[in-house]
């Protein structure tokens, strides 16, 4: 069997990991970073968009509000690229306590959450569509951020100081000598090959499936309380800044406009499975209605998509019930030297995707501590690849960019106006015959038609790099048709009704997708 060595292995790819191994390359360290699927294919990859103020937990988990805030504005610096300073806006609708609106206003002062009043007829004119029946409006520092683009400039980053990365390598078993970690086990998830990592210190960051890395090493107790959320994709930007309900967190009452779209927000539902996608009929229909509280109409919009993300939630000692949103929403980081006498191990999870430079930093922090090193944390200043000018995305930015040279290149994804060139040069870099591998760094797919007018013209590209079997590339083709199908099934209603009858005809009706010739 195979085996490499390491400084730091962080196990698990999503921002909280990928943080982890930018901050330990920072610091000098080699690291290693492993997910059994892609960078940030789990929740970092199925979140509502938001780069949070605080705002929202202002009066119900203070000290979750005092780190999204402090870190809101350092992402703003090191993660520039990454984010779109949308700012945000707290409003009080007929549905919800005016009474809540003087608490907010009370815990943003507590928390150092900039907050502004404004007049009801200032914030409908700011964003038209909003509901004009709102009593009371506050102006938060909040914007949009895009992970897929936060975590691969942070695995570059660490890649540039030296770090690997290894995608689709699952840890499959925790080595320990005694009461010490001393490495893993990796299993590639796509050939079943295995390889053995020696490393001086193992993260834990598999957020909502730390538990079960835990229970890998033989600890007891890491229990993560899996919280699932659904959110919506609206066709287009209904709103311009992120609109909240001034109220307590519930269901359905953040909008975020992100890119092109505008994505309602969210739910919590207890499950006891951390890869539970469930959807239901029935919350579909609620998040809807609850858009139309923010913004009347909503429901007329088209709906492209709907997903479900995990929330790692770490359980406290004071939640034994089964209801996630009484969890706290600050992080746990658990070094298991000092919590269970085994060294050389340590779990981060819970939080927020908005805190994970600061969970980063806490836990290569308690690395240190093990290996009785002192190394300064660098990524409060540092700017990532990409983010060195420091502006923020604006949207408008891309169209402008590829205006220039529209004319010489043939765009395979007009949705998103991905030309051939850059498809062809990031198959090749990746060597990946996943097109969602691709979908997440280049958006392929994922406009209005849902790839029903660029996948057979990618699939088609993917046949003829080197190498690639008409098997394997309809097989490619295949999964991207059933991942996508399983977000659009439950929102087929107006014009997504008819976009999908359209691309049945085209993959079932013209190319019989599933009886292709090999
Ligand atoms: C519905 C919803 C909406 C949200 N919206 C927001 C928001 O708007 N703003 C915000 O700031 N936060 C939001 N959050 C919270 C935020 O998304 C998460 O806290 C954050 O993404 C967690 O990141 P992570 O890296 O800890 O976990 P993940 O992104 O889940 O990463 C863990 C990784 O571990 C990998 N893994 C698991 N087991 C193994 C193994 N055995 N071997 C190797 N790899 C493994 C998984 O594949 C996964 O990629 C939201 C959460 C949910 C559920």
């Amino acid at each position: 069997m195979a085996s490499l060595s390491t400084d730091v292995l962080v196990i698990g790819g999503g921002a909280t990991g990928a943080g982890v191994a930018w901050d330990a390359a920072l610091r000098g360290f080699e690291v290693l970073l492993v997910d059994r699927a892609d960078l940030s294919e789990g929740t970092s990859g199925r979140f509502h968009g938001l780069l949070h103020s605080g705002g929202r937990y202002v009066v119900k988990d203070p000290r979750a509000a005092e780190e999204c805030i402090g870190e809101n504005r350092i992402l703003r610096h090191v993660l520039a690229d990454c984010i779109e300073d949308t700012g945000g806006l707290f409003v009080t609708t007929p549905w919800d306590d005016p009474d809540y609106a003087d608490r907010f206003v009370e815990g943003c002062r507590a928390t150092g959450v900039d907050c502004e009043e404004i007049s009801p007829a200032q914030a409908v004119g700011e964003e038209p569509r909003l509901n004009p029946e709102i009593s009371r409006a506050f102006r938060v520092p909040d914007g949009n951020i895009d992970s897929w683009k936060t975590v691969w400039s942070m695995a570059r980053g660490a890649q540039e100081h030296g770090g690997r990365v290894m995608t689709y390598h699952a840890a499959v078993a925790i080595h320990r000598d005694g009461d010490e970690v001393t490495g893993a086990r990796l299993r590639d998830t796509r050939s079943g090959e295995e390889v053995d990592v020696e490393a001086r210190v193992t993260v834990n960051a598999a957020g909502a499936w730390a538990g079960r890395v835990a229970d890998l090493a033989g600890i007891e107790g890491v229990r993560v309380l899996p919280g699932r959320g659904i959110m919506i994709a609206m066709n287009h930007r209904l709103v311009n800044t992120v609109v909240n309900r001034c109220q307590m967190p519930t269901d359905g009452d953040i909008i975020v406009p992100i890119r092109t779209v505008s994505v309602i927000g969210t739910t919590d539902q207890h499950t006891d499975d951390p890869d539970d996608h469930t959807v239901l009929q029935a919350e579909v229909d609620a998040m809807l209605d609850d858009g139309e509280k923010l913004v009347p109409g909503f429901r007329r919009a088209r709906a492209l998509r709907v997903w479900t993300g995990v929330r790692p939630l770490f359980e406290d000692a004071k939640a034994d019930s089964t209801d996630t949103r009484d969890v706290t929403r600050a992080h746990a980081l658990l070094d298991h030297r000092e919590r269970d006498g085994v060294s050389r191990f340590v779990t981060i999870t819970g939080g927020k995707l908005t805190t994970f430079r600061l969970m980063a930093e806490e836990t290569v922090d308690a690395v240190c501590r093990q290996l009785g090193e002192e190394r300064p944390c660098a990524t409060k200043t540092t700017q990532l690849p990409g983010s060195e000018s420091g502006r923020h995305y604006r949207l408008g930015e891309r169209l402008e960019r590829k205006e220039q040279h529209l004319r010489d290149e043939q765009l395979i994804c007009e949705c998103e106006m991905i030309p051939r060139s850059k498809l062809e040069a990031t198959m090749r870099r990746t060597g990946t015959m996943n097109l969602d591998d691709i979908r997440r760094l280049l958006r392929l797919g994922m406009g209005p038609c849902q790839g029903g007018f660029c996948i057979y013209r990618a699939t088609g590209i993917l046949h003829g790099l080197d190498g690639i079997s008409a098997e394997d590339a309809d097989g490619a083709l295949l999964h991207f048709l059933q991942e996508r199908w399983k977000g659009v099934w439950p929102i087929l209603y107006g014009d997504q009704l008819r976009q999908a009858r359209l691309d049945d005809w085209i993959f079932h009706g013209v190319l019989d997708v599933e009886h292709l010739p090999s």
